[in-house]
């Protein structure tokens, strides 16, 4: 099959890697997913998109190119976050089927073989689901299930619990996700609002061991807010269905108090129950401005229209 593009002999296999300060990482990454693919796909890519990294991770890609002739480098122009390092690589991806795997090898690379095995069966999406969460704190792992069965009662997208960002997916599953246009990209939830056909398969997922996650408790909040904001209007709507109840029982209550007034006469001044439903009822309303403001924010930088990243070079 020729790419009518490049003219070169069609790729088979695209694997994107976004990364951001790995230099560590990328001896192991590299010694260990090589020959991985190469033992099962002769065609195939190999896409590093370096996220503004301030190491000497771009030395070292370049460094590779020279002996691995299947690597290309994408250098964005400045850090723009995971999710839109991978859309920029997915952009680039020539392959039949693109394979999603971060540098640090948390994610089992022995999968991508049998991820290419499922593919090849007729599989359009074969994703990586983590067995356990032992390796996480306590906290995490609690806050991360109360995630999940959160954003999966207000959503009408069902997420599949630990399912992250390394999967399989083929050109239409591709194509189909790179047609989505909106520039909050809550990968998770738009990989299953997708569809197709799809192969789970589990398997623990290792702690890190060389350079650091670049999560924290922040960014774990903002990214949980993004998915709740992203696949749920439901946050925007209770507020009228709790105003509506809340008035009605304000509505009880002063004609109990006006009826109270008419038979006993005038009440002393009650300052700790006024005080009480005063500063109730301010925080209900603060909560409210404050949700519509979380999408209201979202909704201001989807307007914008700004691209997702920009590319300072292409290394191909
Ligand atoms: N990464 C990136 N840009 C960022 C943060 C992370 O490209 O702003 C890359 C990082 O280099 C790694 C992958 O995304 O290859 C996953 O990052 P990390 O290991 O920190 O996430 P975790 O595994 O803790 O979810
Ligand atoms: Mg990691």
């Amino acid at each position: 099959m020729t790419d009518p593009q490049t003219n070169t002999h069609a790729i088979e296999i695209s694997v994107v890697c976004p990364v951001m300060n790995e230099e560590e990482a990328l001896p192991r990454f590299f010694d260990t997913v090589l020959p991985l693919i190469q033992a099962c796909c002769d065609r195939f890519e190999l896409i590093v998109v370096n996220d503004g990294s301030t190491d000497r991770t771009l030395a070292r890609l370049l460094e590779t190119r020279e002996s691995v002739p299947q690597l290309q480098v994408i250098d964005l122009s400045r850090n723009f976050g995971k999710e839109a390092a991978l859309t920029a690589g997915l952009a680039h991806a020539r392959g039949d089927a693109v394979i999603m795997i971060d540098a640090d090898l948390q994610d089992p690379p022995e999968l991508i073989p049998e991820m290419i095995a499922c593919w090849r069966e007729g599989y359009d999406v074969v994703t990586h689901v983590r067995s356990n969460r032992d390796g996480d704190s306590v906290i995490k792992r609690t806050t991360a299930n109360a995630f999940y069965s959160l954003i999966n009662t207000i959503s009408d997208t069902e997420m599949t619990p630990n399912a992250g960002d390394y999967r399989l997916l083929a050109r239409p599953a591709l194509d189909a996700f790179l047609s989505l246009e909106e520039r909050t990209r809550f990968n998770k939830g738009l990989f299953q609002w997708l569809g197709f056909r799809e192969k789970q398969l589990f398997r623990v997922r290792e702690d890190r061991t060389q350079g650091e996650t670049k999560w924290n408790y922040r960014k774990l909040y903002s990214f949980a807010i993004d998915g709740i904001t992203s696949f749920s209007s439901l946050p925007l709507k209770i507020w009228s269905w709790l105003g509506i109840t809340l008035a009605l029982g304000a509505f009880v209550y002063g004609i109990s108090i006006i009826v109270r007034t008419m038979v006993y006469g005038v009440d002393q001044p009650g300052y700790a129950s006024m005080m009480a439903v005063i500063l109730f009822f301010n925080g209900i309303t603060l909560i409210g401005i404050g949700i519509m403001g979380e999408y209201l924010a979202r909704i201001f930088i989807e307007t914008k229209r700004r691209p997702l990243y920009i590319v300072r070079k292409v290394y191909d």
